[in-house]
């Protein structure tokens, strides 16, 4: 069994894109610029945030912080948007999920210009990318994440049987169309799935985005198979865990990853290069 160890690779992203902000910053005068709101002060938000904001200062990207009450209206987010994305000096956009009931998140997400949809979550992004590799060009961070780390470890997609147990449109989905982009055959399970096991047990890669501990056991997987586990929960104790029985199925894989230190850190890393990628796609820098 070999341990995915997300968490080295996007500190090497960090470093090659730290050497590349400061190329831009000295060569075209232009120090790429994240924008971020947040929307009331969920717990998990926060932390997000602040792991999203230690990547920029890693990296040299700048970082500008819109806070507001739970109380903003929908007209006053979308104004905000709409002037941020008139800011030639803003080159990403980034409105922190969840937001509060009173918000349609699918009319938030539209407003964002896609050129600076650095979560890669407009339709124009996510539709670019049925199109092939070539066209994901601010993929999905997540699953873009998973793309990376299947490439660090030199595990090829091609040929293989994938099963992906969840299907938002955020993880799931896009996921299962880079890995179709890649030549492998995916299956997309989810809450209506019947008989998920039937799914599992035969996949040389299960990749898991559902948001519930020991959801995949030992007993559903085979032998040799490469495990991505994004899920993120918290334990009683605090400590978080992803959807895998992790200690009994290492043993069983060729690679997994774990949770903290897998697919989470990768996913603020591919943030980080969507950002640096726009704001040269907007300054026509090659
Ligand atoms: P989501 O929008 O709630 O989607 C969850 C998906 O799982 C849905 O497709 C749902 O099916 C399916 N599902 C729920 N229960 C299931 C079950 N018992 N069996 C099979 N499928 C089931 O969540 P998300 O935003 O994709 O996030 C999923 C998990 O990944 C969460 O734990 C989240 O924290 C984590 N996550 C991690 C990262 C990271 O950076 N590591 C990033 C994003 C998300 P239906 O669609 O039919 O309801």
């Amino acid at each position: 069994m070999a341990l995915i160890d997300g968490k080295k690779i996007a500190n090497e992203i960090y470093e090659n894109l730290a050497v590349e902000v400061q190329k831009l910053t000295r060569e075209n005068n232009l120090q790429p610029k994240l924008a971020v709101i947040l929307v009331g002060d969920n717990a998990a938000s926060l932390s997000y945030i602040k792991q999203k904001r230690k990547a920029c200062e890693k990296t040299g990207i700048q970082w500008v912080q819109f806070d507001y009450e739970e109380s903003l209206t929908q007209d006053e987010l979308l104004k905000k948007i709409q002037e941020l994305n008139e800011d030639n000096s803003i080159h990403g956009i980034l409105v922190q999920l969840p937001l509060p009931e009173h918000f349609e998140v699918p009319k938030v997400i539209r407003a964002i210009d896609p050129h600076k949809d650095v979560d890669g979550f407009t339709a124009y992004n996510l539709g670019k990318m049925f199109l092939g590799t070539e066209f994901e060009d601010l993929p999905p961070c997540t699953p873009a994440g998973v793309i990376k780390m299947l490439e660090y470890y030199d595990i090829d997609p091609e040929g293989m049987n994938v099963t992906i147990v969840g299907a938002s449109n955020i993880v799931g989905k896009p996921l299962a169309t880079m890995l179709l982009n890649r030549g492998a055959t995916p299956t997309i399970c989810h809450i209506k799935t019947k008989d998920l096991k039937s799914h599992t047990i035969n996949a040389d890669m299960v990749c898991v985005a559902v948001g519930r501990p020991n959801l995949i056991t030992e007993d559903m997987v085979k032998e040799g198979v490469v495990i991505i586990d994004i899920g993120v929960n918290r334990k009683d104790d605090g400590k978080l865990c992803g959807d895998c029985d992790f200690e009994r199925i290492e043993p069983k894989a060729s690679y997994i990853t774990p949770v903290p230190g897998g697919a989470g850190p990768m996913t603020v890393a591919c943030l980080m290069e969507n950002t640096v990628k726009a704001a040269k796609r907007l300054n026509n820098i090659s």
